[in-house]
């Protein structure tokens, strides 16, 4: 493993992000690795069609070659290089493509030998979307390739929303990370498989994300598959059964009685929105309180600070954090997923 001197390049004026953006640029077209804010999470990025720089991720990241990356293109006419699509759900994916794109939405479709295997760990698939992200945008369009870009973390661990973050996990393992501040969804983005259906096209989410089933009941049949078993992870395989996790032990409550405090052990509560009628604040002497979204409690806001909050906690170095459990619809989805994850010890 090599070790450099990272450097984080802000990019909020744009003098400042002209110059970060040549910098990525450089070093991508040079075959390395650049960690790029995306609207989900950071990303850890390379040219997705130089499996020599696409190994380099899955190097500095310590991820298992078994567990694809997602394929960002600059702009989405650039389909059809990365994918074949199917004739069949051909109208379905455009439909989706126009609504969504830029954004996070990810497809999953059959992949063109372009694409190097190590992106796709060798499946027949590639997992494709367009970034809305400002500087993302900046760097993709101006390399003119398609960036494979995984969140920027060690593999298996909590998922950065700041450039701090990704600091946090990859600092002295890569050249550069750009900062463009908090990421504005905070979640990865939602992965969905179309399939031919009738009366309507099936639309299974692999991995829930910010697009919710609402936002997507258009389109076709929703189904949100729930995978949990480590061999059925190559559908999705962000979807392994232990997956961001933070180092201290979490546990998941499904109400205030689930938990008894054990003498002598310190306990932090990630609660959703800090309301003592909730239940949940006054179980115990909690060493730290930390609300998702304070006061009423909305998903949208609990996902942008979920990561975070998470990372937060963890650097406490209690002996467990205590989840409240959230609503589960709409972005709670994914919220509960990664909980219920990142309560289960690999
Ligand atoms: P990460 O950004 O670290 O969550 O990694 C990207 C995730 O996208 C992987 O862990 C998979 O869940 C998913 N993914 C990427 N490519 C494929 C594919 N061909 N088939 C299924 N899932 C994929
Ligand atoms: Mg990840």
């Amino acid at each position: 493993m090599s070790t450099y001197v990272t450097a984080v390049l802000r990019t909020d004026e744009p003098p400042l992000m002209h110059e970060a953006v040549l910098e990525a640029v450089r070093l991508l077209k040079e075959g390395e690795v650049v960690a790029l804010p995306t609207e989900t999470v950071y990303g850890l990025a390379a040219n997705a069609l130089d499996a020599n720089a696409v190994a380099k991720i899955f190097e500095a990241k310590e991820r298992p070659t078994f567990d694809p990356l997602i394929v960002h293109l600059p702009h989405k006419q650039q389909l059809d290089l990365v994918a074949d699509v199917p004739p069949e759900i051909a109208q379905t994916v455009k439909q989706l493509t126009e609504r969504f794109w830029p954004g996070p939405l990810t497809l999953l479709l059959p992949k063109k030998p372009i694409v190097p295997d190590i992106v796709t760990a060798g499946l027949p698939t590639v997992a494709v979307r367009v970034s809305s992200n400002a500087v993302f945008k900046r760097v993709c369009s101006a390399l003119d390739k398609p960036l494979a870009a995984p969140s920027a973390n060690r593999f298996g661990s909590i998922s950065p929303t700041s450039a701090s973050a990704v600091m946090a996990e990859l600092d002295g393992r890569i050249h550069l990370v750009l900062d463009a501040g908090a990421s504005l969804y905070g979640l990865e983005s939602t992965i969905i498989k179309v399939e031919p259906g009738s009366p309507k096209p099936l639309i299974t989410i692999v991995r829930p994300g910010p697009l919710t089933p609402d936002d997507l009941k258009v389109y076709g049949k929703v189904k949100v598959a729930t995978r949990t078993v480590v061999d059925e992870a190559t559908e999705a395989p962000g979807q392994l059964a232990s997956h961001y996790a933070p180092r201290t032990p979490l546990r998941l409550l499904s109400r205030p009685s689930d938990f008894i405090p054990e003498e002598g052990k310190r306990y932090a509560l990630m609660s959703y929105r800090g309301e003592e009628k909730d239940g949940y604040l006054n179980l115990c002497e909690w060493e730290e309180v930390m609300m998702l979204s304070p006061g009423n409690g909305k998903l949208p806001e609990a996902a942008v600070r979920f990561f975070h909050i998470l990372r937060r906690l963890d650097e406490l170095g209690v002996d467990e954090i205590i989840a409240e459990p959230l609503h589960e619809h709409g972005m709670g989805i994914a919220m509960m997923d990664k909980l219920r994850r990142a309560s289960r010890r690999p």
